[in-house]
Parts: C-alpha cells; structure tokens; sequence
C-alpha cells in the first residue's frame, strides 16, 4: 500500500487511521507490541548480521544493549499498560464539591520517531514501542548511517505492518527535512545537538511537542576516595563499548592530581585486560569514514600515552589515552563520540565543578567515590541529565529512572513509565455535580461574598 505514496498521503493515512479509535484499544496496543516482540525474535539473526555489516558489533553487545531492551520494553508495556492507561483520580478542591477530578491518558497521535545511528535497533525502536503502548501511530525514520540496520528494520516493519499504522521511511537529509514539513501531534527525535535545533525549529511551524534526546561531554570524576580498580574497570567498559560511540560514554575523566599516576596504571592495564585488538569480535569499527577522519584528528600524538592505532581501511581506533589534555585541546573542544580518552587532573573537586558548570550541561555524569560529600557536592552544584556513582552507563538500564538530557544535551525523557507519558497527553478533567450550586461565583458581587471568597482561597 505504501510503495506508490508519498510521506504526505501516508501521514493522511496515519491520521485517518488515529482517528478511528483502533490504537486506543488496550488489546489492540498489547496485540502489536507482541507481534513486534515476536517479529524481532523471528528476525533476531537477520539484525545481528545487518549490524555486523554496518560497524561490526557483537551479537553480544546487540544483545545486551539493543535487543534486549526492546524484548524488556515490550514486556513491560504489556504487563503495565492497562494500569497506566487507567485515568488516575486525584483530590478534587474544595471550590469544586461536589466533584470528582481525573487525569486520562490521551493518546498524542500521530508521531514521527527519528533515531540515531550508534545504537540503531535500541534507539530506534524503544521509542517506538512507548509510542505504540501509549495508543499512538508512527512514521519512524532511523539513521541512514548504518544501512543494513536501516534497511533491516524498514523491511520488517513495512512488510508486516499496515503503514496507516507503523512506517518506516528509508532515507537521509532529504528524505527527513521533508517529513519534517508535515504536521505530526508529536516528534521524538534521537541525534546531535546541531539537528536537534533544526528538528526543533520545523516542530515550532506547527507547535509539535518534542522530546529531544541529545549529546554533550559526560565528565567522569575519580576522587581521592575512589576504589580505584573499580573506578578503572567501570570507565573503560563504559569508554569502549561500541568503540566509544555512546552518547552517555565517559567522553573524558577527571582525576584528582595524586591519584592520578596510579589511575592511569590501573587504567592501562584494564585497557590490556580487555583485549580491544583489530581483530576482536567484541570491538566495533568506527562507523564511516567522516567520523574515523574526525576522531584521527582528535588524537595529539604529543599527548597520547596508549593506543593510538589506527587503520583506516577497517576503520579501527584502538582504545586510546591522552594525558595532560587540557580545556584548549582539540579533543576537547566536541563531544569525541569515539574511543579516545582525555585525562585531566585536579587538586579542588569544587572548583572544578564550578568550571564545568559554565560548558553545555551533559547528558551524563559519573562520579567515583566513596565520600558522601564529594556526591553532595556533584548532586547539588553540576545539572545533567543523568547518570552514575560509582558506575558508568549503567543508569539507562533501570527502567524506574527517567532517561533524557538537559539544556543542550535534550528536552523531555523516556524509559518505563516515563515512555509512556511522553507519548500521552495527560487531559484533566473535572466532573461536577448538577446539585450543589453555591451563589458565590456569580454576580452581582457582594462585600459579604468577597469576604468569603478571600476566606476560601
Ligand atoms: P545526527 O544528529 O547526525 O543524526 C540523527 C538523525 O537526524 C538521523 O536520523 C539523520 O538522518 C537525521 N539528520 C541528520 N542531519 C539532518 C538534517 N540536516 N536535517 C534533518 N535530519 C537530519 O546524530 P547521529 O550522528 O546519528 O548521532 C550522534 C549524536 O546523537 C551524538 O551527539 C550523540 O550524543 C547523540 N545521541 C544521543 C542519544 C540520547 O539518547 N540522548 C543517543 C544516541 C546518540
């Protein structure tokens, strides 16, 4: 049905579709979510291999940080969605007895999920399936950089679902801007802080709401109250996961001045450990050749202290450290998004805070240490979106915590309940009683029912 429309008539398909009440219904939601799940399954090795092609990750770390979630998300959704589409009582006033007040969970509509590429399946698809249980259609457009994982999920989408329901649209800048154009109730958007303004300036033609999920410099602190061998092991698998193109990676550690030596020994020696060679099934490649020639640059032989390896034909980096960096350097001056590692030293955590306080605020920040003062001291003075004590990445895998950004790093979040009131509007509605109708809220005004009123609220 798709082929021979455009993204316009398809989008008039979508709200035709909306508004005839068919995703509204709970068992509707449940029976696609669990087709979805049941799709995925069937596909598992088919989406295993695209990725492979795309930048040679693991099975392993597909399962564990893509397909994983999607299998938890739609679990979850269909296990929870009942109870939170239930509208919720609340306390009504007393202005308004006799009366009952509610919250109901609107479906938004029609929604547009544009994703990013560094973990296409997980970041693609998890919104998606919050969209989904929350009652909604949406026309999906995942990265074009990683191509098979693109063309993986078009097909499994467009083949096995009606696309006046789900549609995946194929395709990069082009295809996107013109999507943009069109007017959705909701866009959620995965990428960089530079498209994210440009998404957010077509959603503003036709005051779309967003949720913005973006990037930034997630700093990692280790005090002089970290364990220090946790501090090292947690950072590097956090760092080198997908060959550090994670948005909330460590993208640099700060470290106190007198540890500093000995973290970065511990640091090596994890790095070591961990076996990230050029041939390693467990280490991806850089994606495209832009980003391997963006990263290269960021590496300042003068300041590198490990790794450094580079080809250019498998686009591998090896995990790479540069000490003594400072705020000049070039490696600092963007998010890295890629698996080299600038260490800088500090001998007043405080102040070093407040430094940071005056960049972008993060999406993530992690803190290693024991001293439950150093953590007040980071909580209260540094805003970010989320993230760790004494462990990196690990916060967006607890489905009880909200996951998005703040300021420059994003707008909105996701995960869990969170997900599913991102994708719903919470109408309010009071329903009073015809019986009781007190004299006071109508003129004429008196003295006697101003002193009242003044009494009540
Ligand atoms: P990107 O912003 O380049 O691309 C994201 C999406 O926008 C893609 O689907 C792409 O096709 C589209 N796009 C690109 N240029 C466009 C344009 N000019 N007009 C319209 N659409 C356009 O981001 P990316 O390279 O895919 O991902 C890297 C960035 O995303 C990093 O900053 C990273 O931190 C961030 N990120 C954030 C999260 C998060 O959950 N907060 C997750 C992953 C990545």
């Amino acid at each position: 049905m798709a082929k021979d429309m455009n993204y316009a008539e398809i989008l008039q398909k979508q709200k035709i579709f909306f508004n005839s009440q068919k995703t509204k219904d709970l068992t509707f939601r449940k029976t696609q979510l669990k087709k979805l799940k049941q799709l995925v399954k069937n596909n598992e090795k088919l989406l295993y291999e695209a990725i492979y092609k795309d930048f040679k990750k693991s099975e392993f770390e597909t399962f564990g940080t893509e397909i994983s979630f999607i299998y938890k998300d739609i679990d979850f959704y269909v296990k929870n969605l009942t109870s939170f589409a239930k509208p919720k009582k609340v306390t009504t006033n007393i202005v308004n007895q006799l009366g009952s007040s509610k919250i109901y969970q609107d479906p938004l509509g029609n929604c547009l999920i544009i994703g990013a590429w560094n973990y296409p399946y997980q970041l693609t698809l998890t919104p998606v399936i919050a969209a989904i249980a929350a009652g909604n259609t949406c026309m999906i457009k995942p990265s074009e950089l990683p191509e098979n994982t693109m063309r993986a999920m078009a097909k499994l989408i467009n083949e096995n679902f009606d696309a006046e329901f789900l549609y995946v649209v194929e395709g990069g800048i082009e295809e996107t801007t013109e999507i943009l154009r069109l007017r959705f109730d909701k866009i959620f958007f995965t990428g960089s802080p530079k498209v994210g303004k440009i998404v957010y300036k077509a959603a503003a033609e036709h005051l779309t709401p967003v949720t913005l999920e973006l990037g930034g410099k997630s700093p990692a602190f280790i005090t002089e109250n970290a364990d220090i061998d946790v501090a090292a092991r947690r950072i590097v698998w956090g760092k080198f996961i997908n060959a550090g193109q994670t948005c909330i990676a460590p993208d640099y550690v700060y470290v106190h001045e007198k540890i500093k030596d000995k973290f970065i020994q511990k640091l090596i020696s994890e790095i070591k450990k961990r076996n990230y060679h050029e041939n390693a099934e467990h280490y991806c490649q850089i994606i495209n050749e832009r980003n391997f020639d963006r990263l290269e640059r960021m590496i300042d032989r003068e300041k590198l202290i490990f790794g450094g390896e580079i080809n250019k034909e498998t686009r591998y980096i090896s995990p790479t450290v540069l000490d003594n960096v400072t705020w000049e350097d070039a490696v600092m001056q963007e998010e890295i998004f890629g698996p080299i590692l600038p260490i800088l030293s500090y001998n007043n955590l405080y102040e070093t805070i407040l430094k940071i306080v005056n960049n972008e605020k993060p999406l993530s920040a992690y803190l290693f240490s024991n001293d439950s003062d150093e953590q007040k001291m980071l909580l209260e003075h540094l805003s970010f979106g989320g993230g760790c004590i004494n462990d990196t990445l690990m916060h967006i895998s607890n489905d009880n915590l909200p996951f998005g950004g703040v300021g420059n790093s994003g707008i909105g979040h996701y995960h869990g309940k969170y997900g599913f009131e991102t994708f719903s509007h919470q109408k309010a509605v009071l329903d009073k009683s015809i019986y009781l109708e007190p004299e006071l809220k109508y003129p004429p005004y008196t003295d006697g029912k101003l002193k009242i009123l003044k009494k009540l609220l």
